[in-house]
């Protein structure tokens, strides 16, 4: 199975519309992997999609995904479902009347599906997209797991309980992907087997090669989100095989190339994660 980035952002895309900020500058002139668009992975054998950021459209117009046979979403949040009409253009047929339209299994674990119905009008978007025969929406309660093809999707909440987790079984190995939203997550006993793991970087609220801080230190983003340390005690305790760490903020202000030298410090001493960059495919 192979899995490709499709955006490796965060809430704020690097290039942020208007700033001047150095890492802004450096990603509008050079592009990937300096530039980053908002939260999505893709499962290739599956072909199933993992939320959808506003910038949908653009990532799989550049990726090298042929097919999408279903979308499944982690949480609500904005930066995770504001491109959600790519459904509505994958899937309906304007051409023909009676249309042909191939609808999308679009799969909403329990909370999300009740979250979907309070915030930003998704719900009521799917809703739409169900009535014009654009997507087929499954509800899933939290024991149910995604079957496609040679592959099981189990979803699980994490510590902020409306956010899931997915891990995914593929061939004998095993997949852990979290989108965003580790803070408080202790990995459970059972998630000790872990080939790939694929999280989210957390908040540099101090400089990772200076100490510089970076966030002031009573923020109460820092009460709601993990800091990249606490990320990276997550990363010890897993023992994954692999790591990639992606939800990278335009906010901390860290382009790729330091970031890639934060990659090899932390190397030397035994710790060994990759930051993902958009459009990198990798395979399991
Ligand atoms: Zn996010
Ligand atoms: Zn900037």
């Amino acid at each position: 199975m192979n899995i490709e980035f499709l955006g490796t952002g965060g809430a704020m895309s690097i290039p942020r519309p208007l700033c001047t900020c150095k890492v802004c500058i450096e990603a509008r002139e050079k592009g990937v992997p300096y530039s980053r668009t908002g939260p999505s992975i893709f499962l290739h054998g599956p072909d199933l999609l993992i939320d959808t950021p506003e910038d949908s459209y653009v990532q799989i117009n550049r990726s090298t995904i042929r097919e999408i046979n279903g979308v499944l979403y982690s949480h609500w949040h904005p930066d995770h479902v504001m491109g959600r009409r790519v459904v509505e253009s994958i899937s309906a047929d304007w051409r023909n009347h009676p249309p042909e339209n191939d609808p999308v299994d679009v799969f909403l674990p329990e909370q999300v599906h009740n979250d979907f119905d309070r915030f930003l009008g998704s719900g009521d978007h799917f809703n739409f997209f169900k009535e014009q025969g654009y997507a087929t929406v499954h509800k899933l309660s939290d024991d149910e797991n995604i079957q496609m093809s040679d592959t099981t999707i189990y979803p699980f909440r994490l510590a902020e309980s409306y956010v899931y987790g997915f891990l995914i079984e593929n061939d004998g190995r095993n997949v852990l992907i979290i989108m965003d939203e580790l803070n408080n997550w202790q990995p459970p006993e059972f998630m000790k087997n872990i080939d790939v793991a694929i999280l989210p970087a957390g908040i540099f609220d101090v400089h990772p090669l200076t100490g510089e801080i970076l966030v002031s230190p009573d923020h109460p983003v820092l009460k709601e989100e993990a800091t990249f340390k606490e990320t990276v005690e997550v990363i010890e305790k897993l023992g994954a095989k692999e790591v990639y760490l992606t939800h990278i903020e335009e906010v901390n202000g860290l382009s790729h190339d330091t970031l890639k030298v934060v990659e090899e410090k932390y190397a030397e001493k035994g710790i060994r994660f990759t930051f993902a960059y958009d459009t990198q495919i990798i395979s399991i």
